[in-house]
Protein backbone atom coordinates (compact mmCIF):
# COMPACT_ATOMS: atom_id res chain seq x y z
CA UNK A 1 0.00 0.00 0.00
CA UNK A 2 2.61 2.28 -1.49
CA UNK A 3 0.82 5.82 -1.74
CA UNK A 4 3.53 7.19 -4.28
CA UNK A 5 4.81 4.50 -6.69
CA UNK A 6 7.39 6.33 -9.28
CA UNK A 7 9.34 4.31 -11.73
CA UNK A 8 12.00 4.32 -14.50
CA UNK A 9 11.30 2.89 -17.85
CA UNK A 10 13.91 1.71 -20.33
CA UNK A 11 14.62 -0.96 -22.55
CA UNK A 12 16.51 -2.64 -21.23
CA UNK A 13 16.46 -0.99 -17.96
CA UNK A 14 18.24 -4.08 -15.37
CA UNK A 15 21.82 -1.74 -15.66
CA UNK A 16 19.97 1.36 -13.81
CA UNK A 17 21.28 2.96 -10.58
CA UNK A 18 18.35 5.53 -10.66
CA UNK A 19 15.68 2.65 -8.27
CA UNK A 20 18.63 3.13 -5.62
CA UNK A 21 19.72 6.79 -5.81
CA UNK A 22 15.84 7.74 -5.91
CA UNK A 23 14.58 4.96 -2.79
CA UNK A 24 17.59 6.65 -0.94
CA UNK A 25 16.16 10.27 -1.11
CA UNK A 26 12.68 8.97 -0.59
CA UNK A 27 13.54 7.33 2.82
CA UNK A 28 15.95 9.97 3.88
CA UNK A 29 13.02 12.49 3.88
CA UNK A 30 10.73 9.97 4.99
CA UNK A 31 8.28 10.19 1.78
CA UNK A 32 5.84 7.86 1.78
CA UNK A 33 6.55 6.34 -1.61
CA UNK A 34 8.87 3.90 -3.69
CA UNK A 35 10.61 3.70 -6.90
CA UNK A 36 11.31 0.45 -9.01
CA UNK A 37 11.92 -0.50 -12.52
CA UNK A 38 9.71 -0.76 -15.07
CA UNK A 39 10.88 -2.72 -18.60
CA UNK A 40 8.59 -0.97 -21.51
CA UNK A 41 8.92 -2.45 -25.17
CA UNK A 42 6.74 -0.30 -27.27
CA UNK A 43 7.41 3.67 -26.37
CA UNK A 44 3.99 4.65 -28.24
CA UNK A 45 2.48 3.11 -24.71
CA UNK A 46 4.28 5.41 -22.31
CA UNK A 47 1.81 7.70 -21.37
CA UNK A 48 -1.11 4.89 -21.12
CA UNK A 49 0.85 2.48 -19.25
CA UNK A 50 2.08 5.48 -16.60
CA UNK A 51 -1.17 6.70 -15.94
CA UNK A 52 -2.98 3.15 -15.77
CA UNK A 53 -0.34 2.24 -13.35
CA UNK A 54 -0.86 5.09 -11.60
CA UNK A 55 2.28 6.23 -11.24
CA UNK A 56 3.22 9.63 -9.61
CA UNK A 57 6.50 10.37 -11.63
CA UNK A 58 9.08 8.51 -13.41
CA UNK A 59 12.22 8.51 -15.52
CA UNK A 60 12.99 7.86 -18.91
CA UNK A 61 15.74 6.58 -20.06
CA UNK A 62 17.49 4.61 -23.74
CA UNK A 63 15.54 4.14 -25.98
CA UNK A 64 12.40 5.95 -25.41
CA UNK A 65 12.74 9.75 -24.35
CA UNK A 66 11.43 10.37 -28.01
CA UNK A 67 8.79 8.58 -27.81
CA UNK A 68 7.86 10.07 -23.87
CA UNK A 69 8.19 13.68 -25.13
CA UNK A 70 5.40 12.81 -28.05
CA UNK A 71 2.75 11.11 -26.03
CA UNK A 72 3.33 13.99 -22.91
CA UNK A 73 0.25 16.00 -22.10
CA UNK A 74 2.37 19.20 -21.38
CA UNK A 75 6.45 20.04 -22.06
CA UNK A 76 7.66 22.23 -20.00
CA UNK A 77 11.25 24.19 -20.18
CA UNK A 78 14.16 23.57 -22.15
CA UNK A 79 12.63 20.03 -23.27
CA UNK A 80 10.27 21.96 -25.79
CA UNK A 81 13.07 22.69 -27.94
CA UNK A 82 15.24 19.06 -27.48
CA UNK A 83 12.14 16.99 -28.18
CA UNK A 84 13.23 14.60 -25.50
CA UNK A 85 12.31 13.84 -21.97
CA UNK A 86 13.55 12.38 -18.80
CA UNK A 87 10.82 12.79 -16.17
CA UNK A 88 7.50 12.61 -16.36
CA UNK A 89 5.03 13.95 -13.28
CA UNK A 90 1.31 13.25 -12.98
CA UNK A 91 -0.32 16.27 -12.53
CA UNK A 92 -4.29 15.74 -11.76
CA UNK A 93 -3.85 12.69 -14.31
CA UNK A 94 -2.21 14.69 -16.59
CA UNK A 95 1.43 14.05 -18.16
CA UNK A 96 3.59 17.11 -17.33
CA UNK A 97 7.06 16.05 -18.97
CA UNK A 98 10.66 17.80 -18.53
CA UNK A 99 14.27 17.22 -19.38
CA UNK A 100 16.88 17.06 -16.17
CA UNK A 101 19.52 15.56 -18.44
CA UNK A 102 20.10 19.07 -19.42
CA UNK A 103 20.58 21.30 -16.30
CA UNK A 104 21.73 18.32 -14.56
CA UNK A 105 25.08 18.18 -17.31
CA UNK A 106 25.46 22.17 -16.32
CA UNK A 107 25.72 21.49 -12.30
CA UNK A 108 27.74 18.66 -13.39
CA UNK A 109 30.20 20.86 -14.88
CA UNK A 110 30.21 24.03 -12.28
CA UNK A 111 33.70 22.88 -11.39
CA UNK A 112 35.28 23.82 -14.44
CA UNK A 113 35.61 27.47 -14.16
CA UNK A 114 35.28 30.00 -16.95
CA UNK A 115 34.44 27.47 -19.49
CA UNK A 116 33.42 29.65 -23.16
CA UNK A 117 34.45 27.18 -25.69
CA UNK A 118 33.09 23.51 -25.75
CA UNK A 119 33.77 20.71 -28.50
CA UNK A 120 30.78 18.37 -27.96
CA UNK A 121 31.25 14.99 -29.29
CA UNK A 122 28.23 12.59 -30.40
CA UNK A 123 24.89 13.83 -32.20
CA UNK A 124 22.46 11.90 -30.01
CA UNK A 125 19.56 12.46 -27.74
CA UNK A 126 22.35 13.15 -24.74
CA UNK A 127 24.07 15.13 -27.47
CA UNK A 128 21.21 17.42 -27.92
CA UNK A 129 20.04 18.03 -24.75
CA UNK A 130 23.82 19.43 -23.75
CA UNK A 131 24.32 21.37 -26.51
CA UNK A 132 20.78 23.13 -26.01
CA UNK A 133 22.46 23.55 -22.16
CA UNK A 134 25.21 25.59 -23.23
CA UNK A 135 23.79 27.94 -25.77
CA UNK A 136 20.84 28.32 -23.30
CA UNK A 137 23.82 29.96 -21.21
CA UNK A 138 26.18 31.79 -24.14
CA UNK A 139 28.90 29.24 -24.03
CA UNK A 140 30.04 28.19 -27.62
CA UNK A 141 29.15 24.70 -28.57
CA UNK A 142 30.43 22.87 -31.68
CA UNK A 143 29.51 19.45 -32.79
CA UNK A 144 31.53 16.70 -34.14
CA UNK A 145 29.61 13.55 -34.93
CA UNK A 146 30.80 10.26 -36.56
CA UNK A 147 28.61 10.19 -39.54
CA UNK A 148 26.59 13.23 -41.26
CA UNK A 149 23.24 11.84 -41.06
CA UNK A 150 22.01 13.15 -36.75
CA UNK A 151 23.31 17.14 -37.71
CA UNK A 152 20.04 18.01 -38.92
CA UNK A 153 18.96 19.05 -35.79
CA UNK A 154 22.50 20.96 -34.49
CA UNK A 155 21.69 23.12 -38.32
CA UNK A 156 18.42 24.07 -37.34
CA UNK A 157 19.36 25.18 -33.78
CA UNK A 158 22.63 27.13 -35.98
CA UNK A 159 24.61 25.14 -33.47
CA UNK A 160 28.29 24.55 -35.64
CA UNK A 161 28.79 20.96 -36.52
CA UNK A 162 31.32 18.72 -38.15
CA UNK A 163 31.51 15.29 -39.42
CA UNK A 164 34.87 13.63 -38.72
CA UNK A 165 35.36 13.88 -42.88
CA UNK A 166 34.90 17.71 -42.88
CA UNK A 167 35.71 18.58 -39.58
CA UNK A 168 37.80 22.00 -39.05
CA UNK A 169 39.57 21.97 -35.28
CA UNK A 170 39.87 25.38 -33.20
CA UNK A 171 40.61 25.55 -29.54
CA UNK A 172 38.13 24.67 -26.69
CA UNK A 173 38.54 24.92 -23.05
CA UNK A 174 36.32 21.88 -22.31
CA UNK A 175 36.16 18.71 -24.76
CA UNK A 176 32.76 16.65 -23.88
CA UNK A 177 32.16 12.99 -24.68
CA UNK A 178 28.24 12.26 -24.85
CA UNK A 179 28.61 9.47 -27.56
CA UNK A 180 28.88 5.44 -26.37
CA UNK A 181 31.77 4.68 -27.51
CA UNK A 182 34.03 3.40 -24.35
CA UNK A 183 30.56 2.66 -22.37
CA UNK A 184 31.39 -1.42 -23.05
CA UNK A 185 34.26 -1.32 -25.71
CA UNK A 186 37.66 0.39 -25.67
CA UNK A 187 36.78 2.48 -28.56
CA UNK A 188 37.99 6.46 -28.24
CA UNK A 189 34.64 8.57 -29.36
CA UNK A 190 37.20 9.97 -32.61
CA UNK A 191 40.40 8.74 -34.02
CA UNK A 192 43.26 9.58 -31.66
CA UNK A 193 44.42 11.81 -34.57
CA UNK A 194 42.09 13.91 -34.53
CA UNK A 195 41.72 14.27 -30.87
CA UNK A 196 45.21 14.17 -28.89
CA UNK A 197 45.90 17.57 -30.58
CA UNK A 198 42.51 19.09 -29.80
CA UNK A 199 42.99 17.93 -25.88
CA UNK A 200 46.23 18.95 -25.97
CA UNK A 201 45.26 22.36 -25.42
CA UNK A 202 42.03 22.02 -24.06
CA UNK A 203 42.10 22.51 -19.87
CA UNK A 204 38.40 20.14 -19.76
CA UNK A 205 36.91 16.99 -20.47
CA UNK A 206 34.13 15.06 -19.47
CA UNK A 207 32.68 11.91 -20.70
CA UNK A 208 29.32 11.36 -19.70
CA UNK A 209 29.67 7.42 -19.07
CA UNK A 210 29.94 6.98 -15.29
CA UNK A 211 32.01 4.98 -13.40
CA UNK A 212 34.93 4.43 -15.40
CA UNK A 213 37.58 5.54 -16.66
CA UNK A 214 37.01 5.48 -20.88
CA UNK A 215 39.80 5.47 -23.22
CA UNK A 216 38.76 9.30 -24.07
CA UNK A 217 39.04 10.16 -20.58
CA UNK A 218 42.43 8.11 -20.09
CA UNK A 219 43.54 10.19 -23.08
CA UNK A 220 42.55 13.75 -21.68
CA UNK A 221 44.45 12.75 -18.52
CA UNK A 222 47.32 12.09 -20.42
CA UNK A 223 47.56 15.33 -22.28
CA UNK A 224 46.91 16.95 -18.60
CA UNK A 225 43.27 18.21 -19.24
CA UNK A 226 41.44 18.18 -16.08
CA UNK A 227 38.78 14.86 -15.90
CA UNK A 228 35.34 13.83 -14.74
CA UNK A 229 33.10 11.29 -15.74
CA UNK A 230 29.14 11.15 -15.48
CA UNK A 231 28.46 10.32 -11.88
CA UNK A 232 27.68 13.80 -11.07
CA UNK A 233 25.74 14.45 -14.43
CA UNK A 234 23.92 11.31 -13.02
CA UNK A 235 22.97 12.49 -9.43
CA UNK A 236 22.48 15.94 -10.91
CA UNK A 237 19.65 14.83 -13.21
CA UNK A 238 18.07 12.75 -10.84
CA UNK A 239 17.96 15.36 -8.00
CA UNK A 240 16.13 17.43 -10.13
CA UNK A 241 13.55 14.51 -10.98
CA UNK A 242 13.46 14.09 -7.06
CA UNK A 243 12.66 17.83 -6.55
CA UNK A 244 10.00 17.55 -8.75
CA UNK A 245 8.42 13.87 -7.90
CA UNK A 246 8.36 15.09 -4.35
CA UNK A 247 7.96 19.16 -4.17
CA UNK A 248 10.68 19.36 -2.47
CA UNK A 249 13.93 21.57 -2.81
CA UNK A 250 16.90 19.58 -2.69
CA UNK A 251 20.27 20.34 0.71
CA UNK A 252 22.92 18.93 1.12
CA UNK A 253 22.21 16.25 3.27
CA UNK A 254 19.74 14.90 0.67
CA UNK A 255 22.48 15.25 -2.38
CA UNK A 256 25.02 13.32 0.43
CA UNK A 257 22.33 10.64 0.76
CA UNK A 258 20.79 10.24 -2.97
CA UNK A 259 24.62 9.91 -3.80
CA UNK A 260 25.54 7.35 -1.55
CA UNK A 261 22.60 5.76 -2.89
CA UNK A 262 23.97 5.85 -6.17
CA UNK A 263 27.25 4.54 -5.60
CA UNK A 264 26.23 1.51 -3.50
CA UNK A 265 26.91 -2.04 -4.47
P1 LIG B 1 22.52 7.68 -28.71
O1 LIG B 1 22.41 6.26 -29.12
O2 LIG B 1 21.36 8.58 -28.93
O3 LIG B 1 23.78 8.36 -29.50
C1 LIG B 1 24.96 7.68 -29.63
C2 LIG B 1 26.03 8.60 -30.29
O4 LIG B 1 27.27 7.96 -30.12
C3 LIG B 1 25.84 8.83 -31.78
O5 LIG B 1 26.20 10.14 -32.10
C4 LIG B 1 26.83 7.81 -32.40
O6 LIG B 1 27.37 8.23 -33.65
C5 LIG B 1 27.94 7.83 -31.37
N1 LIG B 1 28.74 6.62 -31.31
C6 LIG B 1 28.38 5.38 -30.88
N2 LIG B 1 29.42 4.54 -30.93
C7 LIG B 1 30.46 5.24 -31.40
C8 LIG B 1 31.83 4.92 -31.67
N3 LIG B 1 32.31 3.68 -31.48
N4 LIG B 1 32.64 5.90 -32.15
C9 LIG B 1 32.15 7.15 -32.34
N5 LIG B 1 30.89 7.53 -32.10
C10 LIG B 1 30.05 6.57 -31.65
O7 LIG B 1 22.98 7.67 -27.20
P2 LIG B 1 22.62 8.69 -26.03
O8 LIG B 1 22.84 10.07 -26.50
O9 LIG B 1 21.31 8.33 -25.46
O10 LIG B 1 23.71 8.32 -24.90
C11 LIG B 1 25.09 8.56 -25.11
C12 LIG B 1 25.91 8.19 -23.89
O11 LIG B 1 25.62 9.05 -22.79
C13 LIG B 1 25.69 6.78 -23.37
O12 LIG B 1 26.95 6.22 -23.08
C14 LIG B 1 24.87 6.98 -22.11
O13 LIG B 1 25.12 5.94 -21.18
C15 LIG B 1 25.40 8.31 -21.62
N6 LIG B 1 24.44 9.06 -20.75
C16 LIG B 1 24.82 9.43 -19.48
C17 LIG B 1 23.96 10.17 -18.67
C18 LIG B 1 24.39 10.54 -17.29
O14 LIG B 1 23.56 11.03 -16.54
N7 LIG B 1 25.65 10.36 -16.90
C19 LIG B 1 22.62 10.58 -19.13
C20 LIG B 1 22.32 10.14 -20.47
C21 LIG B 1 23.21 9.41 -21.24
P3 LIG B 1 26.63 7.89 -35.05
O15 LIG B 1 25.58 8.94 -35.25
O16 LIG B 1 27.72 7.98 -36.06
O17 LIG B 1 26.07 6.50 -34.93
Amino acid sequence: NIKNQFVIFGNPVEHSKSPQMQNAGLKHINFDGNYKKHHLVDGNTIKDVFLQNNYMGANITVPHKEDAFANADEVRGLAKEIKAVNTYINENGKVIAYNTDAPGFLKAIESFEKVKNVLLLGAGGTSKAIALALKSKDIKVTVLNRSEEKLDFFKQHQIPCFFWENFKPETYDLVVNSTSAGLKDEYLPAPKEMLEPILKTAKFAFDCVYGKITPFLALAKENNCKIKDGEDMLLFQGLLAFELFTNTKANISLIKAMRKGLKAE
